[in-house]
């Protein structure tokens, strides 16, 4: 018989409730393989009942002053603060990843986006067209029932990210974190009256995309749906919505390249392009997973390069030394060694890694990967056009600022890429041709919380950050007067 220490819940209308099925499936911890938790399996019934206690709070939450909207979100977050080593401890077990990463970056992410967009709460506002004739003003109203659906790469970040500028926007949210992640967002849940939320107006959902996901997507009486995840996933939900005429923002995979001139601060550029590469087990949706280097200082770099990577610790994420984790699940452990598996079939070569690393003691059935390093392949191959999410880099010479060009664009994803040079004026060119949402110059993954977030192509439809989450979950009504 399995042992579960706990059993999550769904939080609706206020309250922990079971699903309405009865229904559970198991969570395995990916560092042991071992399952520790039982997992809601909502379903239709379930999100009927989560959508009416939204709408029923809707028109007070709507007519709620935005200090008070923003001062329950500043709580949530202040909660949260005061418990953080229990949730850092909770994500890392959930998804595998080092608990200096989750301490470092999931934890204090998630309530930074809450308290953003607090302050978002509070300063958004409509526009003003004063003219001689005329004077309009636009409103920017909130839709009522809106649902955000997360991965669980970022789980509690992308889940705080998601449905927080839609709280402060005025409307009522069905929240629905990855099956495969719920942890946090169900400690999270535990927390939503202590901070004072009226019942119905913050809804969590746990279960599988198929069933839950895809009820959410057609539920007709939830207009707006922001969705973070897999390219093909988002082009379901494209799909479904389209036919209610819903509004959508799809942020979605990436296929994202570094670029190393030969003029780049070596040891920066080094390091950066390492944890461009590797980060959270490369499972990050900018993760840089094309490493273009100039031909040139190409062999020199490519033998740092390996020497840098085959330092990064591997072990349990709860040792608060490693620094590379297990990767989220079994099934895509066994995903990225087919990768792997594939690049060689095309004619890569491995120069380290490539394996599942098997541990000691509690994590030996744990889903490891090394941090794996892949060259001799050329970029319009599957493996380097197709995203793998997983800690596989593959290096690929260029010499020419329009040859790196054309290859980093040679896929279907646009999400983002990093640059590296010291010459301002080539960074400036390279980053204005690139077909990317975000260009990062001389770094990796610097967000400015207030910035657009999000990628051209399919990599995604719509873009996030401070003003446009705002935007996106707010509808403008104009209203004019003659003057
Ligand atoms: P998935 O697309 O598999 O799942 C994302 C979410 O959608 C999960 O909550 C999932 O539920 C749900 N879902 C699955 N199927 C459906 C459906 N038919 N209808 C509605 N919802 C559904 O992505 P992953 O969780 O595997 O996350 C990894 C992907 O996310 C990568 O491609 C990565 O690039 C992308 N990503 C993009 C980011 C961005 O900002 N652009 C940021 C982070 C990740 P369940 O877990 O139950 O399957």
């Amino acid at each position: 018989m399995t042992l579960h220490n706990k059993k999550i819940m769904n939080f609706v209308n206020g309250e922990m409730v079971e699903p309405l099925s009865g229904q559970y499936f198991e969570t395995i911890e990916p560092a042991t393989g071992q399952p520790y938790a039982l997992v809601p399996d909502s379903n239709k019934d379930d999100l009927d009942r989560a959508v009416i206690a939204a709408q029923n709070a809707f028109p007070a939450w709507r007519d709620t002053p935005a200090e008070e909207r923003a001062a329950m979100m500043n709580k949530l977050a202040d909660l949260i603060d005061e418990r953080q080593d229990n949730f850092i401890q909770a994500e890392s077990k959930d998804n595998g990843k080092p608990v200096s990463l989750a301490g470092a970056l999931d934890i204090p992410r998630g309530t930074a986006n809450l308290r953003t967009f607090a302050d978002a709460a509070i300063q958004f506002k409509g526009d003003v067209f004063e003219k001689d004739t005329s004077y309009t003003y636009t409103l920017r109203q909130p839709f009522g029932v809106v649902a955000t659906i997360s991965p669980w790469n970022l789980p509690f970040l992308l889940f705080t990210w998601k449905f927080s500028p839609a709280l402060a926007a005025g409307n009522c949210v069905i929240a629905k974190p990855s099956e495969v992640t719920p942890m946090t967002a169900y400690m999270l849940s535990e927390l939503i009256n202590e901070a004072g939320f009226p019942p119905g107006v913050l809804n969590i959902l746990h279960g599988k995309g198929a069933n839950i996901g895809s009820a959410i997507t057609n539920h007709p009486d939830i207009p707006t749906i922001s969705f973070t995840g897999g390219t093909a996933t988002g082009i379901e939900i494209y799909t479904n919505a389209a036919k209610q005429l819903k509004k959508v923002s799809l942020e979605l995979g990436g296929k994202n390249p570094t670029i190393i001139f030969d003029d780049a601060e070596w040891d920066k550029a080094l390091e950066g392009a390492k944890t461009a590469a590797f980060a959270n087990q490369g499972q990050v949706c900018l993760c840089g997973s094309r490493l273009f280097i100039q031909d040139t200082i190409y062999d020199r770099f490519k033998a740092d390069f390996i020497k840098k990577v085959e330092t990064i610790k591997i072990g349990d994420p709860k040792d608060t030394n490693t620094q590379h984790g297990a990767t989220v699940s079994k099934d895509h452990m066994e995903k990225v060694l087919s990768y792997i598996a594939l690049a060689k079939e095309e004619g890569g070569t491995v120069l380290t890694g490539g394996n599942r690393r098997i541990l000691e003691g509690r994590c030996k059935d744990g889903y490891f990967i090394e941090p794996t390093v892949i060259d001799g392949l050329p970029h319009t191959c599957r493996t380097n056009r197709e995203e793998i999410f997983g800690p596989v880099v593959t290096l690929m010479p260029f010499s020419t600022e329009d040859e790196v060009i054309e290859m980093a664009n040679s896929t279907d994803y646009g999400l983002a890429a990093s640059v590296w040079t010291q010459d301002q004026n080539r960074a400036d060119r390279v980053a204005t041709r690139l077909e990317n949402g975000m260009v990062w110059q001389n770094c990796w993954n610097l967000r400015d919380l207030e910035a657009p977030f999000g990628g051209f192509k399919k990599s995604g439809i719509g873009r996030e950050g401070k003003w446009r989450a705002m935007q996106f979950f707010t509808q403008e009504k104009t209203i004019g007067r003659p003057r």
